[in-house]
C-alpha cells in the first residue's frame, strides 16, 4: 500500500521580552543562577495578580502579521488546567478560542516547487518550569525544579495539517525561524529550547479523502532532530498499517541517542484540560490603530531581502539565499558592503567578490570552530580590509584566505599581518622574471612534457614559481611570463 504523510506543526518560540509574560521578574533566565528569579506570581503563590506584559501581545501580533494573520480585536486569555510538577500553578494561562491572530499562511519553497501552508492560530502563553532529573551516585533519583523559566513569555505558532513530507515541515520551520529572527522578537536558539517545534504526524492511504490518527511528536532541539523523527514516525505508522494494525493518537518523545519515538502518553483533548476564561485577566481589545503602528514596525524580512539582494545586488539566487538565510550573515554582509572598500578600482563584480569572501572562506573557519559570524574576532572592518588588500592587488587570492585564516586566529588587523610576514603582492615583472627562469632552467622535464601536449605541465611551474616567492608572486603576471618562456623554450 502506498501512503501519504500529513504533518502539522505547533511551534513554539521564546519571546525576547524584558520581563516575564504576567510579572516584573526579568526574562533572562538562561543566564541566572536557579530559582533566582521568581515572585509569588511566577511562583503560583495564592492571591498573586497577574498583568499582561505589553511587549509581548506586541511581538505577537508582529508575528501574525508577517504571516499574513487577521488581528481580531477581541481577544482573551484562559486558563489551561493540569497537574505537571514544572507547572507552579496547577494551570497555564493561555489562549483558547480568541488568539491573538488567526488564518494567516506561508509560503515555502521545496524543490523548487512553491507551496503555501496554512497557519490556524498564533497565540501567547506562558512557559512552565525547567525540570531536571539526576540520579546520583547512589542509584538514587531525583527532580530539581528550576522556576526561573516559570512565566516567561511564550508565543505558539499553529499550522494547519498542509504538509506532506518532513522536507516540507523543514521548509516551513526555516521559514518561521527566518521570520521570528528578522523581527527580532526570539533569539530563536533550538538548542537552548528558545525555539521548540512538536510535530503532528499522521499516514493515509493515498487518495483517502480522511486524515489518519496522528501521533505528536516532541523533545527534538536540531532541525535534524525533527527531521529525523518525523522520518522515524512516518515509517512507524506505515508499518502499522501494513500489518492491519492501528496507530494510536499519543504523544510520543523523540531520544536523540537512539533515534527513536517513544510513547509518553495518550493524548489529552481539549476538554481534559477544563480550559475557562483566566478571570484575573481582563479581556485585551486591540484596535486598528494599535495594529496599524504595530505594522510599520515590521523591518524587511528574509523573503524580500533576498530578492532584493538579487534585483538591487545582482547576486545569484543562490548566494541571496545563502546569505539571508541566517540575518547576522546578511546584516554582517551589508555591513562589509557599506564600507565600500573596492569603490574607485576597476572591479564591477564587488558584491559577488564579498559574498564569497563570506559564504565560502569565512563560513569554512566559522563552521570549523561552531562560532556565530558575530562572535569571531573577523569583524566586518577587518574583512574589507582583507578584500582590499586582495582587490587592489598587493596580496594574492591565495595569500588572502592565510591571512584571513590568521586574523580569524588572532585578530589582528589584515594590514598589519601582511606587513609582519612580508605577503605582499610582487607585483614587479624583473623580480617574477627572476623566479620564472629559475624554475624553467630546473625543470627540463615539465618543459618537455608540455609541449609534448601535457597542459598540466605549466600548471606545475606555476606551483613552483608561486613555491619559490612565497605565494606572493602575481599569479597572473607569473602565468603570462611563464607561457612566454615556454614558447622561447619550443623556438630552441
Ligand atoms: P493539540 O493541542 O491537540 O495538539 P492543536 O490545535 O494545538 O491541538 O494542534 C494540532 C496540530 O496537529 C495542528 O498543527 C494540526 O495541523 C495538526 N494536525 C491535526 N490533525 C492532524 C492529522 N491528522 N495529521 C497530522 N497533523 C494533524
Ligand atoms: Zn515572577
Ligand atoms: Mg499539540
Amino acid at each position: 500500500m502506498e501512503y501519504e504523510t500529513v504533518i502539522g506543526l505547533e511551534v513554539h518560540v521564546q519571546l525576547k521580552t524584558n520581563s516575564k509574560m504576567f510579572c516584573a521578574c526579568p526574562a533572562d533566565y538562561q543566564s541566572a543562577p536557579p530559582n533566582s528569579r521568581v515572585c509569588p506570581v511566577c511562583l503560583g503563590l495564592p492571591g498573586a495578580l497577574p498583568v499582561i506584559n505589553r511587549k509581548a501581545v506586541d511581538y505577537t501580533i508582529m508575528t501574525g502579521l508577517a504571516l499574513h494573520c487577521q488581528i481580531p480585536e477581541h481577544t482573551k486569555f484562559d486558563r489551561k488546567n493540569y497537574p505537571y510538577p514544572d507547572l507552579m500553578k496547577g494551570y497555564q494561562i493561555s489562549q483558547y478560542d480568541l488568539p491573538l491572530a488567526i488564518k494567516g499562511s506561508l509560503d515555502i519553497v521545496v524543490n523548487g516547487d512553491r507551496k503555501t501552508v496554512r497557519v490556524e492560530r498564533v497565540h501567547l502563553e506562558e512557559d512552565v518550569a525547567k525540570l531536571q532529573h539526576v540520579s546520583d551516585d547512589s542509584g538514587v533519583n531525583y527532580s530539581l525544579v528550576d522556576v526561573n523559566r516559570s512565566g516567561q513569555a511564550l508565543m505558539e505558532i499553529v499550522s494547519m495539517p498542509d504538509m506532506r513530507s518532513p522536507e516540507e515541515a523543514l521548509a516551513y520551520l526555516t521559514c518561521i525561524h527566518s521570520i521570528v529572527q528578522y523581527l527580532g522578537v526570539s533569539t530563536a536558539n533550538m538548542q537552548d529550547g528558545s525555539f521548540r517545534c512538536d510535530a503532528n504526524v499522521s499516514v493515509r492511504p493515498v487518495g483517502s479523502p480522511e486524515f489518519g490518527t496522528r501521533t505528536e511528536v516532541k523533545n527534538m532541539n536540531s532541525y535534524r532532530a525533527v527531521f529525523q523523527a518525523l522520518n522515524y514516525e512516518v515509517e512507524r505508522q506505515c508499518n502499522l498499517l501494513d500489518q492491519d494494525e492501528r496507530v494510536i493518537q499519543e504523544t510520543r518523545g523523540w531520544v536523540e541517542d537512539r533515534n527513536i519515538t517513544v510513547s509518553q502518553r495518550s493524548k489529552e483533548y481539549a476538554h481534559d484540560y477544563r480550559y475557562f476564561p483566566e478571570p484575573d485577566l481582563p479581556p485585551l481589545v486591540v484596535d486598528a490603530d494599535w495594529v496599524e503602528g504595530l505594522k510599520a514596525l515590521i523591518p524587511e524580512l528574509g523573503h524580500d531581502r533576498k530578492q532584493r539582494f538579487i534585483d538591487e545586488l545582482g547576486l545569484s539566487e543562490y548566494d541571496a539565499d545563502l546569505l539571508t538565510s541566517s540575518k547576522d550573515t546578511a546584516d554582517y554582509f551589508e555591513e562589509v558592503l557599506g564600507l565600500r572598500v573596492l569603490e574607485g578600482t576597476r572591479i564591477t563584480n564587488v558584491n559577488k567578490i564579498i559574498s564569497n569572501w563570506i559564504l565560502v572562506d569565512l563560513t569554512r573557519l566559522l563552521n570549523l570552530k561552531s562560532v556565530g559570524i558575530y562572535r569571531s574576532k573577523v569583524t566586518p572592518n577587518k574583512l574589507a580590509q582583507l578584500i582590499k588588500l586582495v582587490g587592489t592587488g598587493s596580496l594574492s587570492a591565495s595569500l588572502g584566505k592565510t591571512v584571513l585564516e590568521e586574523c580569524f586566529e588572532s585578530g589582528d588587523d589584515p594590514d598589519k599581518i601582511v606587513a609582519i610576514n612580508g605577503y605582499t603582492q610582487i607585483n614587479d615583472s624583473s623580480v617574477v622574471q627572476k623566479a620564472v627562469n629559475d624554475v624553467i632552467d630546473q625543470n627540463s622535464k615539465a618543459v618537455s612534457d608540455y609541449w609534448d601536449g601535457k597542459e598540466s605541465a605549466a600548471k606545475f611551474l606555476m606551483g613552483q614559481v608561486m613555491k619559490l616567492t612565497r605565494g606572493q608572486a602575481n599569479p597572473d603576471l607569473a602565468n603570462q611570463l611563464i607561457l612566454t618562456r615556454l614558447q622561447q623554450e619550443r623556438v630552441k
